[in-house]
């Protein structure tokens, strides 16, 4: 059995004052080992400098999103060998926040995961169902198309993970219930069949969505939930752990 695979997610939030959070975690993590395989995906500009800070620690370290494109003439963005040389080795895509608020599509979340696994970074692909798609019965089939349109068949051959994160549960508080959160996984893993055969089966189905240490526990049980994906309580290292030490 894969261990269960928590990743945080800074998102904009974080200084150099902040590396203290995720030197804690790490030394807390030496101390104490966890069943989990941890990740923090902080911004892209503290990545090389947490990569320092935490130095041969067992905490991953991932990007929040990356360029399609090699290099170039695209002032702002960072390419996903740039990470790599940041020191990460992993990458979140098609966030929900990136898909409302930087036009991210299906189709450039597949360009994206493509470029990633080109420069050797496991991307974590975001898929999920607005309130508006849940209250009109569409959430199985949204993620399914989400699925379908964000993972390619290539993606077979090197590892990812998938997050299933309600948009509706994202910083919110609000958590669906573990049956629905069980329907959607088993919906995520049949379209993954579809998108990348066998493969389906080694890839981790992570819920993200107002997980925190007084719910972790009951979440990561629920049948086809491979791990978390953290926001908000994943900033400080005493909640992150709750969470891990959840598994
Ligand atoms: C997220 O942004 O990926 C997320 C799950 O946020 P939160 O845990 O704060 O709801």
């Amino acid at each position: 059995m894969t261990a269960p695979f928590i990743a945080g997610n800074w998102k904009m939030n974080g200084l150099g004052t902040d590396l203290a959070e995720a030197k804690a975690l790490a030394e807390d993590l030496a101390a104490r080992p966890c069943a989990a395989r941890v990740a923090l995906c902080p911004p892209a500009t503290l990545i090389w400098r947490m990569a320092e800070t935490i130095k041969g620690s067992v905490v991953e370290l991932g990007g929040q999103t990356c360029s399609a494109e090699p290099a170039g003439a695209f002032t702002g963005d960072v390419s996903a060998a740039m990470l790599v040389d940041a020191g990460a080795k992993l990458v979140i895509l098609g966030h929900s926040e990136r898909r409302a608020g930087h036009g991210e599509t299906d189709a450039s979340v597949r360009a994206k995961a493509l470029a990633a696994m080109a420069a050797g970074l496991e991307p974590i692909i975001c898929v999920g169902e607005t309130l508006e798609q849940r209250e009109a019965g569409q959430a199985v089939e949204v993620v399914s198309r989400q699925i379908a349109g964000s993972v390619a068949a290539q993606m077979a051959s090197a590892p990812f993970a998938v997050a299933y994160e309600p948009v509706w549960a994202i910083g919110t508080g609000l958590t669906p219930t573990l049956e629905q959160i069980e329907e959607i996984h088993l919906a995520v893993a049949a379209a993954l069949r579809e998108a990348v055969g066998e493969a389906a089966a080694r890839t981790p189905i992570l819920y993200g969505g107002s997980v925190k240490p007084s719910n972790a526990a009951e979440i990561l049980k629920t049948p086809g939930v491979g791990g978390a994906l953290v926001g908000g309580a994943s900033l400080k290292a005493a909640d992150f752990l709750g969470i891990i030490r959840a598994v």
